[in-house]
């Protein structure tokens, strides 16, 4: 799935290479998929969207939108897969969600692997669409200070009992993270996925801020994580330091072997000797 640092790594890679480009058609998904989310009928995207050009997009947690103007906004939502630019004379791809074609003869198709929104709106509508709406700051906004980050922590510890995995991934509380790169963050900051958010000092909340900040400028510098490709079909530069491949090596700081265990919906690994 794509998160904050490849949406954003995208969204430059659009304005490098997508932005001025003129539709010259526009067409939804040649294959079935039940978890992608439409807005629009095919007809009606093939409509809306002929003759519009691309705008200078952008990307909030994990949604990016692309103008098509005048007038639209394209939206991706919480998807994963890929989103590729196609050279003038490449093959169009055999399946695909979504498919714009350029009157340059380039194109760009989008396909997803689990689910994930591809929405068309008149532009401003976006803005109300659930989980756009009222998001919270996001880890590359001036908003998302140590102040914001803090006061956000004891708001939260009003309400339901949540872990440090829970804070990073669940119900966008830090939009545009989720479990790829939360296992990152809390490893570098030392502290356990199931650690209790109630159970942090001031000294672990400064500790996890900084590592959120520190992981997320990292993962965009380099491009992206190595696990998934950009709009060029490269993959991103960036290496994880927990994931599958961990379990094979020993842990980085201390030299143990790390362990992977199943929680709050997905696999986490965890070196037990660093993090608490
Ligand atoms: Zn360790």
């Amino acid at each position: 799935m794509f998160e904050l640092p490849e949406f954003i790594t995208l969204t430059r890679q659009i304005n490098d290479t997508l932005t001025g480009k003129i539709i010259l058609r526009g067409a939804l998904g040649n294959k079935p998929h039940k978890f992608v989310w439409y807005n629009q009928t095919p007809a009606e995207f093939e409509r809306l969207t002929m003759e519009k050009t691309v705008g200078w997009a952008w990307a909030k947690g994990k949604w990016l939108f692309i103008p098509l103007e005048p007038g639209y906004v394209l939206v991706f939502g919480e998807c994963g897969g890929k989103i590729l630019y196609h050279l003038p004379g490449d093959k169009t791809p055999d399946t695909y969600h979504l498919y714009l074609s350029f009157e340059d003869g380039s194109a760009m198709s989008a396909t997803t692997q689990m689910w994930g929104a591809m929405e068309l709106y008149e532009r401003g509508w976006e803005q109300e669409r659930q989980y756009i709406q009222g998001m919270r700051p996001t880890p590359t906004e001036p908003e998302f200070t140590f102040d914001y980050f803090d006061t956000l922590i004891d708001t939260l510890l009003a309400g339901e009992k949540r872990s440090l995995k829970s804070l990073l991934t669940q119900d966008q509380l830090i939009p545009g993270l989720g479990n790829a790169i939360a296992q990152d963050i809390l490893f570098r900051a030392r502290l356990h996925p199931r650690h209790p958010l109630a159970d942090m000092d001031g000294a672990q909340r400064r500790e996890l801020y900084d590592s959120i900040l520190r992981t997320v400028a990292e993962v965009i510098e380099k491009g992206g994580r190595y696990d998934e490709v950009d709009l060029y079909n490269q993959p991103g530069g960036y290496v994880r330091l927990m994931d599958k491949q961990a379990l094979d090596r020993p842990c980085p700081v201390c030299g143990g072997a790390i362990v992977k265990m199943q929680y709050l919906g997905g696999s986490c690994y965890v070196c037990p000797n660093c993090q608490h």
